[in-house]
């Protein structure tokens, strides 16, 4: 059963901004509604005022500029970013990763901004924002500040928001040169949450095809998504090999005290994130290459 509440609609992000100052810790935000439910239902949340932002139509776009990048508001549903060509031509792996987040019907409704904001380690676009190098702005009604997408989860289902902010746009930058990206997950079935994931960018030094760069990001490996740095460090200045994937490979999986569940257990989690760095990094280069 879900606690009494009262509800408030706003049409602006000032509006709603405005809303969370005034209420503060008894608010909570709901955009599509498909997590903040969940834990309303399960009483882990029991706000006193629920702010509902899908109406604010000013922030659900996706803008590109080769200069700035690429700009996608907060309340961007999944299905307009796996659809959106600009983000098929310029940003591949964020369609790919969206052609397998749940089903088209979750798609169609669930938030961009919902997803991350909810803080499931589990969650697909964390990993892959943080691969791309994303920034999240976020807004209050004393200003805006931006933070990376790696420092924005803190724990479990814990996200660095204070009470009267809320996030507004994703800040995609463009890749430099010669960069490739890749995301893939675990799955039982097509849709699923991820048992782990693994997300991939490789940047090559122009002509000698040193790798120069290397982000890689895990779901479901850890609290929250995890960026995995000594795997990157094992890639970077050197010219990839497929036992240097493998190395890469190995290494991510000791940067974490992976979660048990009933999906699976640590050790295969850990078994798992060999092959799925190994073989994400092992795309991510061939794009590289080819770019
Ligand atoms: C059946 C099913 C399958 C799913 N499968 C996957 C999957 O495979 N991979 C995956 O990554 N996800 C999956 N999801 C999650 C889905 O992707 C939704 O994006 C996610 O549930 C939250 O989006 P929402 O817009 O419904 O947010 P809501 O449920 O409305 O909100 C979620 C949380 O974020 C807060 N919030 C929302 N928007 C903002 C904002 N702009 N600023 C500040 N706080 C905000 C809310 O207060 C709440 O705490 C699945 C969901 C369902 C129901």
């Amino acid at each position: 059963m879900i606690a009494d509440f009262e509800y408030f609609a706003p049409k602006t992000a000032r509006e709603a901004l405005s809303l969370l100052s005034r209420y503060k810790e008894e608010a909570k935000i709901i955009a599509g509604g498909q997590s903040m439910l969940v834990v309303m239902k399960q009483c882990l949340l029991t706000p006193e005022y629920l702010i509902d932002i899908k109406g604010i139509s000013a922030l659900d776009y996706i803008k590109y500029d080769e200069g700035k990048g690429l700009r996608i508001g907060a309340l961007t549903i999944h299905r307009a970013i796996e659809k959106s060509l600009v983000i098929q031509d310029h940003f591949r792996v964020l369609s790919e990763m969206e052609q397998n987040l749940a089903t088209i019907q979750t798609r169609n409704w669930g938030t961009i901004g919902g997803n991350l904001c909810h803080g499931d380690p589990a969650g697909d676009p964390a990993s892959v924002l943080i691969a791309l190098n994303a920034k999240l702005k976020l807004a209050s009604s004393a200003g805006e500040r931006i933070v990376d997408t790696e420092e924005f989860s803190k724990d479990y289902l814990e996200v660095a928001l204070e009470p009267n902010e809320m996030l507004t746009e994703i800040q995609v930058p463009t890749p430099p040169p010669h960069t490739g990206t890749a995301y893939e997950k675990l799955m039982v079935m097509r849709g699923d949450m991820g048992i782990v994931g693994a997300a991939v960018s490789i940047t090559l030094k122009p002509g000698d095809g040193v790798c120069q760069d290397a982000r890689i990001a895990l779901s479901n490996f850890a609290s929250t998504p995890l960026r995995a740095k000594k795997a990157e460090k094992r890639l970077i200045g050197k010219v990839i090999t497929e036992a240097l994937l493998a190395e890469a490979g190995e290494v991510a999986s000791t940067e974490a005290n992976p979660p048990a569940d009933v999906h699976g257990s640590a050790e295969y989690r850990r078994e798992m994130v060999k092959v799925f760095v190994k073989r994400v990094a092992r795309l991510a280069l061939e794009r590289a290459r080819a770019a």
